[in-house]
């Protein structure tokens, strides 16, 4: 379905993300024939490009990153005339005036902040400035909003000062998948699956989000926020709301959000034995340590991290979620396990074993989802029990279509133009999330607590195994 016709400018146009994730999703779009008439993509960053040359660097990073989306001849060229730049200092007064003439006319005027969170609130200042922070404006930031609680507060505050919190598109890109979309369509969608959700018919859940690659060039970086900042209180976080929450009235933005943010401050703090903390060792003279990878043999900063988390209220008192993030680990892969109690009484005998119902949402790879159902093993051997998958991968039951599913980005940047935010955090629920987190951060800090360590290529740390193992459950196998 076309969108309405839109202006989007993207500061930090020539950065990374721009080049690998937001420029190549906006062609696809294009390719399917979303981005109308006169709508335009302004580059603005604080490098002196030409438009032309700007347009190759768009060319470039779509000829590298477009992962081989199939286009019209002369599609290419035909998006790149809705390409323009301007060269702008988000902390000086080049480019402004000449931006703000750019996108004078009245549209649906969309302003991407893929710069450092330390610029939001200049960027926020200049659009006021210059006359471009109207009703009709939205701003999308990236993450990381905020390391903590008060720098959140810091960027809500610069924000709010020029824009309602209606106009601020917060994206967390694990909300874009498809797959995180279909969790509340099955949830909500299917009279099966409700009925069930809750402690008494729900032993436990996983949420696993596991990397291969360690830190690499982005070190530097890393070291100064680890796996709970970069990846358990946005995203690992996230996910957890949309499996947790109630069902809301209505499936919009307002009445989805306010349930995520109840589960959020229903959480329980962790404590600190519930919690592993961990640090990759080197895999041959090829990949180095976390210490080597990030230049600091004394850094006490978390490359993998699980936990165990409670939720205090009616539907979830008793079942623990467990969460595991790392890097450096055996598979790539992020999935979520509904892990079904056993059945009350087995009457097929202890030689029958023991069976469970898993749900298994997978984000990556082949998106999907797989029920684990228990059947007879067929043959004569009497009635023996097999656990079976219900296999439900999007690319194999949707067929073709499935091809064409849109990657995060894609579908995030569109609902910003359609001002559609359910999909988007919003700046409460990211307090609520650090305001969880920082306890747990600030303990393991003041502590000086070592992470402890695991082999590359493995599944993390012993002690995360024991996590689970001292419940009497077992992490799903990573793969
Ligand atoms: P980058 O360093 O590659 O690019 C930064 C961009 O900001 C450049 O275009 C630069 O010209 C522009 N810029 C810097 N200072 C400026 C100023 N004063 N005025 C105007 N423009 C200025 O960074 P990136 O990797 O593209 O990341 C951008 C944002 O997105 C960051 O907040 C980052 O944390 C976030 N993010 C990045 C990724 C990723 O994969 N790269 C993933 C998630 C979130």
């Amino acid at each position: 379905i076309p969108v309405d016709e839109f202006d989007l400018v993207i500061f930090g146009g020539t950065g990374d993300l721009a080049r690998r994730k937001i420029l190549p999703a906006l062609f696809r779009r294009f390719c399917a024939g979303q981005m109308e008439g006169k709508s335009r993509i302004i580059g603005a960053a604080r490098s002196d490009h030409s438009t032309q040359e700007f347009r190759d660097f768009v060319t470039e990073s779509i000829r590298e990153f477009n992962g081989g989306t199939h286009c019209e001849d002369g599609t290419l060229e035909s998006f790149l005339t809705h390409i323009d730049y301007v060269q702008i200092d988000a902390l000086g007064t080049d480019g402004w005036a000449e931006l703000a003439e750019k996108v004078e006319e009245k549209r649906i005027r969309a302003f991407y902040f893929s710069v450092a969170p330390s610029l939001f609130g200049a960027l926020a200042e200049r659009l006021h400035e210059h006359g471009m922070a109207d009703s009709d404006t939205r701003i999308v930031v990236e993450k990381p909003f905020g390391r903590d609680l008060a720098s959140a507060k810091v960027l809500n505050a610069g924000l709010a000062q020029h824009f309602d919190e209606s106009q601020i598109y917060r994206i967390d890109h694990y909300l874009g998948k498809e797959t995180v979309q279909n969790l509340m369509a099955v949830r909500f969608g299917n009279m099966l699956f409700e009925p069930l959700w809750n402690s008494q018919y729900i032993d436990h859940i996983q949420i696993t989000v596991s990397e291969t690659v360690g830190v690499g060039g982005r070190g530097e970086y890393y070291d100064k926020s680890g796996a709970m900042r970069d990846m358990v209180q946005n995203h690992l976080m996230q996910l957890l709301c949309l499996i947790a929450m109630e069902p809301p009235a209505k499936f919009d933005p307002a009445a989805v959000r306010d349930e995520k943010l109840k589960v959020i401050r229903a959480l329980d703090p962790v404590p600190q034995d519930d919690l592993v903390r961990g640090q990759y060792l080197a895999d041959g003279p090829e990949k180095e340590s976390y210490l080597q990878d990030v230049g600091d043999t004394s850094s006490l900063t978390e490359s993998y991290i699980a936990m165990k988390v409670k939720i205090s209220n009616w539907r979830w008192a008793g079942t623990p979620f467990y969460m595991r993030t790392g890097k450096r680990l055996k598979a790539r892969t992020s999935e979520i396990a509904v892990v079904f109690k056993e059945t009350p009484h087995s009457i097929f005998g202890p030689e029958s074993g023991n069976h469970r119902n898993i749900l298994t949402i997978r984000l990556q790879p082949n998106e999907g989802m797989e029920l684990g159902v228990t059947i007879k093993e067929p043959g004569p051997g009497g009635m023996r029990l097999v656990d079976v998958p219900l296999d439900m991968t999007f690319a194999d039951a949707l067929g073709p279509d499935a091809e064409d599913v849109p990657d995060a980005y894609e579908r995030l940047i569109m609902d910003v133009i359609r001002g559609n935010q359910t999909l988007f955090m919003r700046g409460d629920e990211v307090e609520a999330a650090w305001a969880w987190a920082d306890p747990m951060i600030e303990g393991w800090e003041d502590r000086g607590d070592k992470p402890k360590t695991y082999e590359s290529g493995s599944t993390g740390p012993e002690e995360a195994l024991m996590l689970m193992h001292r419940d009497g459950r077992r992490w799903r196998e990573i793969r």
